[in-house]
């Protein structure tokens, strides 16, 4: 499941279109200067003014009690699961889910905690599949505590998990009396996409997160959100992990001037990512996902290039593309514009003939 390598051979050209994952994206200027007028204190501690601003509006986003910023997204899961289990405890997620896939077996390694892989397609499951890996209550089975959703699903294709969907799953594990975790490192792709507000995404979801250096194109930082005992709980989590911080206002600013100014611009990735897709299914040997969201999944039919040398012909023109779950995947972003979408299809049509 994981990325492909990045190429440092500096006889390289510049990387002119970055689509190697929308946590490329540099701050603007206006999110440098936000971030050079930030109000700063001791994080830690509970002084730092813009941190605590940035936490106020994130739980308030979610709909929920508190929030805490934590550096990354893997640390809002990382420390979210470890608050919520217990070593020998198992939890519910999708085969192909980040916590299963990218966190180098964390969960396992500092919480003693199993993750049962759940199937489905798109990177989400049913209640139905939910419910048939639940184990009859006994001593040999591991107890189940928590069910683990990815919204939007990210090696499942960018895919939204329908509102209907997403409460239907989380309804099914209330009702067996486990907890329910969402990963919403990119939530409000989701929102923009469907109009669904995130605190009604997120509503039957007992924790939820926002990563700040997705779309949303801020350089550091996530914030978790739930009710204040979860969260008093996590800061434990926070201090263990080394995730507890001092002047992080300067990384908080940039999150906050992204809540303000970088949302609603996610329509504008994701009419750039259909642009792509449509792009190259119109090119001859290609496999192409339709995307719902800012990522693209494509993958080269049998027989015509291989992806690596297909990757490297894109590189060679200055255009950075990656694999993830074993497919070729382009993400959209606010360094992402309509014209170098068409470049990049240009050179993909260059590549593909020539092949
Ligand atoms: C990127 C990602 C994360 C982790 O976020 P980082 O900020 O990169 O640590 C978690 N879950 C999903 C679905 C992601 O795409």
């Amino acid at each position: 499941m994981a990325y492909g390598p990045v190429s440092l051979d500096p006889k390289l050209p510049p990387i002119r279109i970055n689509l190697f994952s929308d946590a490329q994206s540099k701050p603007t200027p206006a999110m440098r200067d936000a971030m050079q007028r930030a109000e700063v204190g001791d994080e830690q501690l509970g002084l730092d003014p813009t941190v605590n601003e940035l936490c106020e509006r994130t739980a308030a986003l979610l709909g929920k009690e508190a929030a805490v910023f934590l550096p990354s997204g893997t640390m809002c899961n990382v420390a979210a699961l470890l608050t919520h289990c217990r070593p020998g405890e198992e939890i519910l997620a999708h085969e192909t889910s980040h916590i299963l896939t990218s966190e180098g077996g964390s969960h396992a390694a500092l919480g003693g905690i199993q993750v049962f892989p759940l199937q489905g397609a798109n990177g989400q499951f049913s209640g139905d599949a939910l419910r048939a890996a639940f184990r009859p209550v006994s001593r040999y089975a591991p107890k189940q505590v928590l069910v683990s959703a990815e919204q939007t699903a990210n090696i499942g294709g960018g895919t939204i998990w329908p509102k209907a969907q997403l409460d239907t799953v989380a309804r099914i594990a209330h009702e067996h009396g486990m907890i329910t975790h969402l990963d919403g490192a990119r939530l409000l792709n989701a929102c923009v996409a469907t109009k669904v507000s995130a605190q009604d995404m997120a509503a039957d979801w007992d924790s939820a997160w926002l990563d700040f250096s997705k779309g949303l194109g801020a350089p550091i930082g996530g914030a978790l959100a739930g009710s204040r005992t979860f969260i008093d709980n996590v800061w434990r989590w926070k201090q263990r992990l080394g995730g507890s911080m001092r002047q992080a206002g300067v990384c908080a600013a940039a999150c906050i001037h992204a809540l303000d100014h970088h949302v609603e611009r996610l329509a504008d990735d994701h009419t750039n990512a259909r642009a792509l897709a449509r792009g190259l299914s119109q090119i001859p040997g290609f496999d192409v996902q339709q995307p719902e969201t800012n990522l693209v999944f494509f993958a080269i039919k049998d027989g015509s290039m291989t992806t690596e040398k297909f990757l490297g012909e894109m590189r060679q023109r200055g255009i950075l593309l990656t694999t993830l779950g074993g497919r070729i995947r382009a993400g959209t972003h606010i360094d992402v514009t309509a014209w170098m979408i068409d470049q990049a299809l240009d050179a993909a049509r260059e590549v593909m003939r020539a092949a």
